[in-house]
């Protein structure tokens, strides 16, 4: 059981150009809510800081860490390896503090199946629509087009792990989307209605996929 006093464990997945990462730092201006700072080996972006954004780290120092027990998740995304190291994290919920996890649905995965003491809430950020998709992706740093052809295709791939998540939310617009996800998290921790539709989820899905 876990005590009151202990976190929540808030985790975003979405197919790469949902508008994630905005959100999930909206989400850690709130009171008493931390992002989980992951390891990877992919190179850093312009803007991006290491220790910030990522902890940026070499394969074999990466594998050091899986070799040596370290991470609650970890899984290669688009060639790449990512984790969250469990220490940090485990330290934050224990005082009560709301960890917020932008990982991708294999650690998601990972997450729920560890059936940790902590209380979990899962999202999964659709876009309003491919266009939409295609135009993120292409406005980013990253202005190269085979980056862009390969996150298309694997959207149609990562777009089925919506079942597996606890509330898909559509990041229309970006203000809607941040107090939809507010409001669930409070109706869900303290169990009262929402005005979560099923119903409409799975039919924009299925246009998504279309
Ligand atoms: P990007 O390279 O664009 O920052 O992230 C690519 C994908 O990796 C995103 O879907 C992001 O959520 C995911 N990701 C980032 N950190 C982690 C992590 O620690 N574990 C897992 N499983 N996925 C991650």
């Amino acid at each position: 059981m876990s005590s009151i006093k202990d976190g929540t464990m808030i985790i975003l997945s979405s197919p790469s150009g949902a508008g994630k990462t905005t959100l999930v730092k909206l989400l850690a201006e709130k009171k008493n809510y931390q992002i989980s700072i992951s390891h990877t080996t992919r190179k850093p972006r312009e803007n991006e800081t290491s220790g910030k954004d990522y902890f940026f780290t070499n394969e074999k120092d990466f594998n050091d860490l899986i070799n040596k027990g370290e991470f609650l998740e970890h899984a290669k995304v688009f060639n790449n390896f990512y984790g969250t190291i469990l220490k940090p994290v485990k330290d934050s919920l224990d005082k009560g503090q709301n960890v917020i996890f932008d990982i991708d649905w294999q650690g998601a995965q990972q997450i729920k199946n560890k059936s940790l003491k902590y209380k979990l809430i899962t999202f999964f950020l659709l876009p309003p629509s491919k266009e939409v998709l295609f135009n993120r992706l292409s406005n980013r740093d990253m202005k190269d087009k085979v980056i862009v052809e390969e996150r298309m295709k694997q959207f149609n791939k990562d777009v089925l792990h919506w079942k597996n998540y606890d509330y898909v939310v559509i990041n229309d617009k970006l203000e809607n989307c941040f107090n939809e996800i507010c409001d669930l998290i409070e109706s869900d921790t303290n169990k009262t209605k929402n005005n979560y539709n099923l119903k409409s989820i799975e039919s924009h899905v299925s246009q998504l996929i279309s």
